[in-house]
């Protein structure tokens, strides 16, 4: 690839669109955002998408057709051979909508589809955290729990593109309900759609001295609150934050044997906890964790925040190009 060149990454959300330009080494030219306005459905949203990717190489200077080509991040379940959007919980009307072909057909450049969490994955062995480790996890710890697996430099998609549904791994038999229809996934432990309300219920009935305080200031609670309160000794939100911690480490216990990773990346909304979340999470790994010879995973931050999935798209774009596969 000549020096200068520049490859698009885009992120979809329910919210918002995301586009950073990114250069081969990853680097990070420019971002730029337009809200998604997904009521208006798909066509709508797909015209954005490739008005966006005109605008952010306009406002920079970059001939929208030396462009090496897009990635794009999406929430699935996805059709990732086909570059279809099979179905989207935050995208209503998205239903088998061939989304690479669209953006490709509208821009005029070489695109790739995959899955967001994914892309998040891949940025952040990339440029990130993961610091081309090669073999990483990502969990993402947030409103709920995803995350995407690198092996050998490659993500890995599954056969039908929806791996890294680590939120769903059954961490306790017979356990919380989790929406998805299972019982005691990851999710229903460690994700703040699930420890707010049960917090909240605390408070209501009188428990959690410092839950209850805030929630009667406030009329709710946020998951900032619930590690705030954990932080102060708060023996409800200690023990909600402690039970979500020991079910990330069972969950990266489980990995380790699945995929003997060399770093364990913890991002989401949640993770801006930091050693509050680092420290209990290691803790019950060291516990749990089964030992032959010394290859445990390095348990970490990640560092891209919101950006992971619109970089990690581009890079994987770059990835395949240099490969010959796009
Ligand atoms: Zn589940």
């Amino acid at each position: 690839m000549p020096p200068g060149s520049r490859i698009l990454g885009l992120d979809l959300g329910g919210t918002n669109i995301k586009a950073v330009l990114v250069d081969e080494h990853g680097d990070v030219l420019a971002k730029q955002s337009y809200t998604t306005e997904a009521q208006q459905g798909p066509q709508h949203v797909i015209t954005r998408m490739s008005k966006l990717c005109e605008a952010i190489c306009q406002t920079n200077g970059v001939n929208v057709a030396s462009l090496v080509g897009i990635g794009i991040g999406s929430p699935g379940p996805l059709d990732i051979r086909r570059g279809i959007i099979i179905k989207s919980a935050n995208l209503p009307g998205w239903e088998n909508i061939p989304l690479r072909d669209e953006i490709q057909r509208r821009v005029g450049r070489p695109a790739v589809l995959l899955n967001d969490a994914t892309a998040a994955t891949y940025g952040e062995d990339w440029v990130g955290a993961g610091q081309r480790a090669e073999h990483l996890v990502l969990l993402t710890l947030g409103t709920g729990v995803g995350g995407g697996i690198v092996c050998n430099g490659e993500i890995v998609q599954g056969y039908y593109g929806n791996a890294g549904e680590l939120g769903h791994m059954i961490i306790v038999p017979d356990g919380r309900h989790c929406r998805c229809g299972q019982q005691g996934c990851l999710e229903s432990y460690a994700a703040s759609s699930y420890l707010v309300p049960l917090a909240e219920e605390a408070a209501r009935s009188g428990r959690g001295e410092i839950l209850a305080t805030l929630f009667r200031q406030n009329g709710r609670l946020e998951m900032e609150d619930i590690t705030r309160a954990a932080g102060a000794g708060d023996r409800v939100a200690l023990a909600l934050w402690d039970e979500a911690c020991r079910a990330i480490a069972i969950a990266i216990v489980n990995l380790q044997h699945a995929f003997n990773p060399k770093i364990v990346l913890l991002g989401g909304g949640i993770s801006a906890a930091g050693e509050i979340l680092l420290q209990p999470v290691r803790q019950h790994f060291e516990k749990r964790t089964w030992r032959m010879m010394n290859d445990q995973p390095e348990i970490r931050l990640a560092s891209l925040g919101n950006d992971a999935g619109a970089v990690g798209a581009a890079g994987w774009f770059l990835h395949l190009h240099e490969r010959g596969v796009v």
